[in-house]
Parts: C-alpha cells; structure tokens; sequence
C-alpha cells in the first residue's frame, strides 16, 4: 500500500489555505448581511438520512456514496450534501417551535463525500459552502437566495456566470409532467442508455438530468415542464422572474434542467460558468417544500442552495482574479548566539501579546541567513537580539523596507511596541 492520499482527495497546503479562508470570510460575511447563522452538522449520518430524502435513484445515493456499517452494525454513509443533515437537524432540534423567528436561516461549510470519477472540479471529497432558508414560501426567498449567491460572486469579482432556472413546479404539475414524459420517452426507449431505460420505468425525469450523449440527444425535444405548471405554480415561477428582473439579475430559463436530487419543487436553478470549454456548475439549489414534513416535522416551505467551493477557486483561478491576502509579518527577530535564546522567546511572546506578527530565528543561523529568512517572510521590521544587545538593554529595530534605523530599549518595545513604529517612522 502506498502511503498516499486516497483518490480523488486533495491536502489543501498552505499556499492555498490562505485563499480557502478568503473566501471563507467573504462567505461569512455576506451570509451574515443576510441574518444567516452557521450550523455544523456530523460528517456522517445514518443512511437513512440521506438516501430516501434526496432518493433513491438518483445518482448520489445509487452510485456515489460512502457507506459503511460501523461496529454496532449501524448503516452509516459519509454526508454527500447538506441539505439533507441540515433539515435532518431542523427537525430533531425543533427548530420549526414557534418560539424560533421563521424563516429560519442556516448556512453551513464543509466537507462533502461522493464516489465520482475524478476530473477537473470534480473530486470525492470536497467541500461545499451552503444556505438553507426554512418557513416561506414567499418567492422573494426564493429570489433573495440565489441574489446572496450573486452578492457573493460580484464580490469576488467572478465574471460570466449565468444563472439558469426553471420550476419542477407543485406536485400535482409534476405528477401530470412526468406522463407526459413517459409519453414522450418510451417510443424512444431504445435509444436511451442501459441506466436511462432504468431511469424511465423509476424516476422519468431523472432522463432530462443524464450527462450520456444519447440521452441528451433522446431529450433534446422532450415536452417543457412549464407547460405543464398549474396556476399556483406558475403564479410563483412569474413571481420568481420578476422579482429577479427587478434586481438587474440576469437569468435564462432552462427546461431540461431538473437537478440531481429529488426533493426540489418550484424554483431550482444553477449558476453554471465555462471553465476550458465545459459548463461548470458553481452553485446550485432550489425550493424543498416537502423535505422538513418528510423528517416528521410541520409543513415549512424551504428554499436553499449548495456552492463547491474548489469549483469556485478554480474559477478564481482561470479568470486570474487575484484575492486581496495579506502575508506580511510585522517583526523578524534575527537571535545572535544561544545566550540570547531566552531573552529572545520573551521579547518575541511580548510583541505577539501586544497584537503583532512575529516570527524569529530557531536554528542559530549565521546573520546573513536570518535576514534573508526575513525578507523572504516579507518581514516589515527586523529586530536584531545578541549578547551584547541583552546587556546594554538596547536593540536595533530597523525598517526593512528603507533601512532606517533606530535604537529602542527592550522595555519600550516590550511596553508599547506601537509607539517604537511611529518613532521609526517619523
Ligand atoms: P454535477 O451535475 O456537476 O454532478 P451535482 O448536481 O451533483 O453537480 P449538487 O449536488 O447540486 O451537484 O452540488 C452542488 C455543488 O457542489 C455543485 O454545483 C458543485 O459546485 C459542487 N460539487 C458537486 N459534486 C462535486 C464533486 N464531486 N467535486 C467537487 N464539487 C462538486
Ligand atoms: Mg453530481
């Protein structure tokens, strides 16, 4: 066995853990702009969680997930997506109690698990950044959510990405779509794909969802689920849109899109983006109305979204937008002989305890070593401790940029370390 990280994974190293925690606090703090408040959820689940309530035959759960039975003989999976966990958690800590302001707004981050081949955004573990909104069925929800996704993207500064939406409608428009589907497909069975004819006698519209060319060729003139939208459903698809007009969001409609889960109703969308020629899905979600009945509790009408996070920096990465990061450090303690070691370990906790940045020498390098040591940490300040300098009490403490210098004494900087940075200034 190779002691290698297992496929499809990925060690986020610290070059780039930087950019993660960006975005991150980007998120964060959009989110938070929004009265959204963070959940954290287990990275595992009873099966049972995930399997009935995003379904059965969709890919996820028939393909894609990491279950295993642990020493109590418990079906566990690792959690493939977020939604269901976070209204498995609504429910189990009566969150729906009328004591709780509705609607109910969640956000979460965190890693995801699902057995795919890998490729170019797309891994088997990876980590998504979501929202979930429980207790309206107010279509400014629905229209809010997906802005907060925009928000998140303009603040960035991603470019071309495109929303596309559609409506699964209510489930009586979906019960009359799917006849209408099967209809439509079953002359057309045989050319359909081994898992595709499997799909039509299951789950028809899971058809519309294939990534098989002879699927999506097969589909291609398929009837439109919005013909089949009855008044209530298509009252909130024309909501949903002009809602979305009146905020400049620019969005096109996308009838064969179906999403790859099986608890949305109404609204679903995508926000997809080319990277290299493919259409990449950075964000992706819709209306659940049924979900939190599902796992016993009352009937809350629920609107959410999933964000890959990887597929967002490697957007980031392909449209060269480089992210604000600051990697300075605010002093180098360049430490001259071993008898400085511990005089050095104090005035350096000294400078950390007053809010500063500071990194020094451990390994009792020659001068030369430890300035360069300094540039390349893009030290600000280079403070420079020997023997001599411990008895005298003094030090140098020297701009690194322009060289200038001034002699401080221990106590000052150990004091008010501040203070000695306007005094080299000025
Ligand atoms: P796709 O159609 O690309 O397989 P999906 O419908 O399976 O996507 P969702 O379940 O909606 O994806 O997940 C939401 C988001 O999570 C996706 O839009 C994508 O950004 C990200 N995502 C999904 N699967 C993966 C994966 N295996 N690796 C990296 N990111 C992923
Ligand atoms: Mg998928």
């Amino acid at each position: 066995m190779k002691l290698q990280k297992p496929k499809g994974t990925q060690d986020i190293l610290p070059q780039d853990s930087a950019k993660w925690q960006y975005v991150e606090q980007l998120a964060r703090d959009t989110f938070k702009k929004y009265r959204y408040q963070e959940i954290r959820t287990p990275i595992f689940e009873h099966y049972e969680v995930i399997s009935r309530s995003v379904g059965d035959t969709t890919d996820i759960v028939s393909k894609e997930m990491y279950d295993f039975y642990d020493k109590g003989d418990r079906h566990i999976t690792l959690r493939p997506e977020g939604t269901a966990p976070v209204v498995r958690s609504y429910v189990e800590n009566k969150f729906f109690a009328p004591e709780v302001q509705k609607p109910v707004k969640l956000y979460y981050m965190g890693s995801m698990f699902r057995y795919e081949r890998p490729q170019a955004g797309r891994l088997r573990e990876f980590h998504q950044l979501g929202v979930e909104c429980f207790g309206s069925s107010n279509p400014a929800v629905d229209v809010e959510v997906m802005a907060m996704a925009h928000h998140l993207f303009k603040e960035l500064g991603i470019q071309n990405v495109t929303l596309h939406l559609n409506s699964l409608g209510n489930s009586s428009s979906r019960a009359a779509y799917r006849q209408a589907l099967i209809d439509y497909l079953t002359p057309l069975r045989d050319s359909l794909s081994k898992d595709s004819q499997r799909r039509l006698e299951e789950n028809p519209l899971r058809v519309l969802d294939s990534k098989e060319p002879e699927d999506k060729v097969a589909v291609e003139n398929a009837p439109s689920i919005l013909d089949y939208l009855d008044e209530e459903s298509q009252d909130h698809f024309d909501q949903v849109k002009e809602l979305l007009e009146s905020l400049g969001i620019p969005y096109i409609i996308n009838t064969n899109m179906v999403r790859g889960l099986d608890y949305y109703n109404h609204t679903i969308f995508e926000f997809i983006t080319d990277v290299a020629g493919n259409d990449l899905t950075i964000c992706a979600g819709g209306r659940y109305d049924s979900l939190v009945e599902y796992f016993g509790g009352p009937d809350t009408p629920s609107f959410g979204f999933g964000l890959g996070l990887e597929r967002l920096l490697l957007i980031l990465e392909k449209q060269g937008i480089s992210l604000p990061l600051t990697e300075e450090l605010d002093v180098y303690l360049a430490v001259l002989g071993s008898e400085a070691n511990g005089r050095a370990l104090e005035l350096i906790q000294a400078l950390r305890h007053q809010g500063f940045t500071a990194e020094r020498d451990y390994l009792n390098r020659k001068i030369k070593a430890q300035f360069k040591a300094a540039d390349s940490f893009k030290a600000r300040t280079i403070i420079t401790l020997g023997e001599s300098e411990i008895k005298a009490g003094q030090v140098q403490v020297k701009n690194n940029q322009n060289r200038q210098e001034i002699t401080v004494s221990l106590e000052e900087i150990e004091k008010d370390f501040a203070q000695v940075l306007k005094n080299l200034e000025a």
